[in-house]
């Protein structure tokens, strides 16, 4: 049985309460849709750890700095509702535009710190986007836990630190990234890649580790770095926007991975096929 898709904030508040009331723990997994195998681990970890479990899936202009890549944001609602039907979440929240952005909407949340260097840097306005839209669908849901992908480890920390600030009262959990067999982290901008493409890209992951192994072995980060930009190239991407190695908490550049006490993270954006793809992996 498919999952009915509400569309209105007051229909889902009803649903809310009534849970509150009955001392539900309620989850919440955001996404964009285009489900795949990634969105739906987080969906599998939220029925873990919740009684309740809503998906919201909202394409927010607000975080997409090049019009082009909004138009082309793959839509795919009704096949998203059937994929979410087998793992029984108590609801699809699809919100209209003007549930989101009413007329004169006015407010901006914006993030400094964590957001500031590689997406904040390369996307102007990216981050504003999404912990905007994160804060209201965190109050709109008023769930206690929401589910984030490492995928985008930077907005992990992002909308972390955001709930944080503003005394939202949920807790962000973050899950592993699911990859294709190649490493390839999946994404829902990866079914605009050729079949070529797909291959390529898969290359990326295995550069990816062994420079992380390097780095762990104590490497240093310019020349090692130097040389998996490299290779990324040569594996057939057009274009390295970043590759940077940084702590894993708070996102500052090392040149060399910092141990145990100091968990360091790989970052890296690549252009292929006209299609930006982001992976990180820890060191
Ligand atoms: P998106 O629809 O791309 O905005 O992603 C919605 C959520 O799914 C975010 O928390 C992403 O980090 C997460 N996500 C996307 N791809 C993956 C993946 N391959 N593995 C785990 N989580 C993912």
């Amino acid at each position: 049985m498919t999952v009915p898709i509400i569309r209105r904030l007051a229909a889902l508040r009803a649903k809310q309460s009534d849970w509150t009331r009955a001392g539900e723990k309620v989850g919440v997994v955001p996404t964009m849709g285009a489900l795949h195998a990634g969105h739906l681990s987080l969906v599998e970890a939220a029925k873990a750890a919740c009684d309740r479990v809503v998906v919201t899936i909202f394409v927010n202009p607000k975080q997409f700095n090049n019009p082009e890549d909004l138009a082309n944001y793959p839509r795919t609602e009704h096949e998203d509702a059937i994929k979410l039907a087998p793992y029984g979440v108590d609801a699809i929240y699809v919100p209209d535009p003007d549930q989101i952005y009413p007329d004169g909407f006015a407010s901006n949340v914006a993030v400094a710190g964590v957001a500031d260097q590689m997406e904040g840097a390369c996307r102007p306005g990216h981050f504003d986007g999404v912990a905007t839209v994160v804060a209201k669908l965190f109050l709109q849901t008023g769930a206690h836990q929401a589910f984030f992908g490492e995928k985008d480890y930077q907005q992990l920390l992002v909308v972390r630190r955001m709930a944080r600030d503003l005394d939202i009262p949920i807790e962000v959990v973050g899950c592993p990234t699911v990859r294709e067999a190649s490493g390839l982290a999946m994404s829902s901008r990866n079914l605009r890649l050729s079949a070529a493409g797909v291959k390529q890209a898969g290359m990326m992951h295995p550069i990816l580790t062994s420079l992380a192994a390097e780095l762990a072995a104590g490497g240093s980060f310019a020349p090692l770095g130097k040389q998996a930009e490299a290779d990324i190239l040569a594996a057939g991407f057009d274009e390295v926007e970043y590759l940077s190695l940084c702590s894993a908490v708070d996102l500052r550049a090392l040149e060399t991975a910092g141990g145990p006490d100091h968990p360091a993270r790989l970052f890296v954006a690549a252009w292929l096929e006209g299609v930006r793809l982001i992976d990180n992996v820890a060191v």
